[in-house]
C-alpha cells in the first residue's frame, strides 16, 4: 500500500534565505524541501518584512481578509515564489504595518509593542490563504511561540474549514513563549474561557506558546536531550510542569544540516575548497581569516572561533570571564555576532588591548559566519542551554572541533574526545563554570599542539558525522501521522 501523501501548511516567522535571526530560519528554510522530496505537498508561509525585495517575488491576484477581533478585517496581499532548487511554494504576506519595519522582531533591543498582533496576524492570515488557494491541509505545522495560536485556531475560530488538520508545534527555543498583555485573547477570538492557567494563561498575560503546547495535538523540539531538559525547573523557564503535563506528545527531533550550503567542498563564500582527502585549503582559509581580522600571520597557533548571538544563553558571560586568561596563551580567537551591548563592549575592549590574537566582529554576515567555520581549529560553543546548535554541527563538516558544554542539542551531537580509544568529535564540558570552560578550551589547545596525529584523525572523524534532514522529514512523517491519528480519534 503507498503511504498517504499529506497537504502541510508550515508557517514559521522567518526563513532562509529571505529572513533569518537564527536556527528556526535554517530549519524553516529545508525541512519543507525534505518533506516534499518524501512525496508530501507542503506550502511555507512567512510574513514580507520590508527587507525582502517584492520585486524578485512574484505577486498573488486577490486580497487576504484576515479578521482581527476588534481591529476588525485586516486586508493583506500576497507573494510567492520557490524555495532554491525546489519545488516548495513560499507565500509572504504583505502588510506594510506590521512588516513594513527594519528589523523582524525588534529594534535596539526593544521588541516592537504589538508583536502578539503581528504574529496572530500571521497565524491567521495563514490560514486565510489556504482557503483562498483551496489547499486543504492535513496537517498545520506552526513553530515558535510566533505562530502558537494555529492549533487553536484551527479548531476554534476557523474550524469549519479546519477542525480536519492535524496540528504540530515545534519549539525551536523555549526561553521565548511570547509573553503578552491579555488583549490579545480578543484579537485570536478564541473565547476567554481559553484564558487559564492550563491553556494561555500566564500569571494574568498572554501566553501564547504556553497555549499553543496544550492544544497542539503533537509538540516536537528540536533535539532529545532538550525535550527531557524542559521538562525541568533549570531549563522548562517557567513552563516545566505544563510540559510535563503534556510529556505524552512530546517528541525530540534532531535537526540536520542544508550540506548545499554548509559544507567546505562547495561553500561559496570560502578562500579554497577543502574535503576529507584534501585538507591543503583548510590551512588557505585559516590564512584568509588571519588576513581578514589583521590577526598575526601564523599556520602554528590554535584559532577558535565563535559566531552566534550575544545572548546569555549562549554563554558570552563563560566566554567573557575567561578572556583575559586565554589572552595571556598562545592562541587565537575570533567572534561574530551581535546582541548584549555589554558584550559588544566588553569584547570590543578585548580585541584593541589584544589585536594580533583577538578580533571582533560586531554584526550579521553569513559570508563572515562561513569563513569562520572554514578557517578555524575550533569553534567554540558554550552554552548554558541549547535546544539543538547548529553551528557545532555545521563546524563538524569544517573539520572545526566543537569545544561545547554539555547541554541539549551539544550533549546529543558531540562525543567528546578519550584519548585512550582516539574517539570523539570535539571537546565537552558539563559544570557552566569558568574554570571548567577554561580548563576545557585549554585541553583542546593542548592536542591541537602536542597530538597533532590525534587531532588530525579526530577532525576527519568530525567531517565524516553527517545529520540528514531527510532523517529528520522521515520523523517528523510520523509525528504527522500521531497528530493525525489522534485527532481523528
Ligand atoms: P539560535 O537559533 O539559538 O540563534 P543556532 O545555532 O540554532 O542558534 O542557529 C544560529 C544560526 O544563525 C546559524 O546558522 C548561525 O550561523 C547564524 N548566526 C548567528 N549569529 C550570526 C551572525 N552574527 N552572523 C551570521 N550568522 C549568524
Amino acid at each position: 500500500m503507498s503511504k498517504k501523501k499529506l497537504n502541510i501548511l508550515f508557517v514559521a516567522s522567518e526563513v532562509f534565505p529571505y529572513a533569518k535571526t537564527g536556527g528556526l530560519a535554517d530549519v524553516a528554510g529545508v525541512l519543507p524541501k525534505a518533506l516534499k522530496e518524501l512525496g508530501h505537498n507542503i506550502i511555507v508561509v512567512m510574513p514580507r518584512y520590508y527587507q525582502i525585495d517584492k520585486s524578485k517575488l512574484t505577486h498573488v491576484d486577490g486580497a487576504l481578509g484576515v479578521p482581527m477581533g476588534p481591529m476588525g478585517e485586516l486586508w493583506a496581499g500576497v507573494f510567492t515564489t520557490k524555495l532554491p532548487q525546489s519545488e516548495v511554494s513560499v507565500y509572504f504576506i504583505d502588510y506594510e504595518h506590521f512588516y513594513g519595519r527594519r528589523s523582524l522582531y525588534d529594534e535596539n533591543g526593544t521588541p516592537y509593542e504589538d508583536n502578539d498582533n503581528r504574529f496572530i496576524f500571521l497565524s491567521k492570515a495563514s490560514l486565510q490563504l489556504c482557503k483562498m488557494l483551496d489547499f486543504k491541509p492535513d496537517i498545520i505545522h506552526a513553530n515558535d511561540w510566533h505562530t502558537a495560536s494555529l492549533p487553536l485556531l484551527s479548531k476554534t475560530r476557523f474550524a469549519e474549514d479546519f477542525s480536519n488538520a492535524g496540528t504540530v508545534l515545534t519549539i525551536h527555543n523555549l526561553e521565548h513563549q511570547g509573553n503578552f498583555y491579555k488583549g490579545g485573547m480578543d484579537v485570536m477570538e478564541i473565547g476567554w474561557h481559553h484564558f487559564n492557567p492550563m491553556e494561555f494563561e500566564s500569571h494574568d498575560r498572554l501566553n501564547l506558546l504556553k497555549g499553543g503546547i496544550a492544544h497542539a495535538d503533537a509538540v516536537t523540539t528540536v533535539s532529545k536531550r532538550y525535550a527531557q531538559e524542559i521538562q525541568t525547573s533549570e531549563f522548562g523557564f517557567g513552563m516545566e510542569h505544563h510540559i510535563r503535563a503534556h510529556a505524552s506528545k512530546l517528541f525530540g527531533i534532531l535537526n540536520g544540516v542544508d550540506y548545499d550550503e554548509w559544507s567546505p567542498a562547495v561553500d561559496k563564500h570560502i578562500a579554497e575548497h577543502f574535503d576529507i582527502g584534501n585538507m591543503n585549503g583548510k590551512l588557505e582559509c585559516k590564512r584568509a581569516l588571519q588576513k581578514h581580522f589583521g590577526l598575526e600571520l601564523r599556520d602554528d597557533v590554535p584559532l577558535i572561533g565563535f559566531v552566534g548571538r550575544f545572548a546569555t544563553q549562549k554563554g558570552i558571560g563563560l566566554i567573557a570571564g575567561i578572556i583575559s586568561g586565554l589572552m595571556q596563551q598562545d592562541l587565537q580567537i575570533v567572534m561574530l555576532g551581535t546582541g548584549e551591548k555589554w558584550a559588544e563592549h566588553y569584547f570590543g575592549e578585548i580585541s584593541g588591548r589584544h589585536s594580533d590574537k583577538f578580533a571582533l566582529h560586531v554584526g550579521y554576515s553569513d559570508a563572515l559566519a562561513h569563513q569562520i567555520e572554514a578557517g578555524c581549529d575550533m569553534f567554540l560553543m558554550p552554552s548554558l542551554f541549547e535546544p539543538c546548535g547548529l553551528n557545532q554541527i555545521y563546524s563538524l563538516r569544517y573539520g572545526t572541533l566543537p569545544i561545547v558544554r554539555a547541554t541539549g542539542g551539544l550533549d546529543d551531537t558531540i562525543e567528546n574526545f578519550d584519548e585512550a580509544h582516539n574517539s570523539g568529535n570535539g571537546f565537552k564540558f558539563y559544570a557552566p563554570t569558568h574554570d571548567a570552560l577554561y580548563h576545557t578550551v585549554m585541553w583542546a589547545v593542548g592536542v591541537y599542539k602536542n597530538n597533532q596525529k590525534a587531532f588530525l584523525s579526530m577532525q576527519k572523524r568530525a567531517m565524516k558525522n553527517h545529520f540528514s534532514w531527510r532523517d529528520a522529514a522521515l520523523a517528523y512523517e510520523d509525528v504527522y501521522k500521531y497528530a493525525l491519528a489522534k485527532h481523528t480519534k
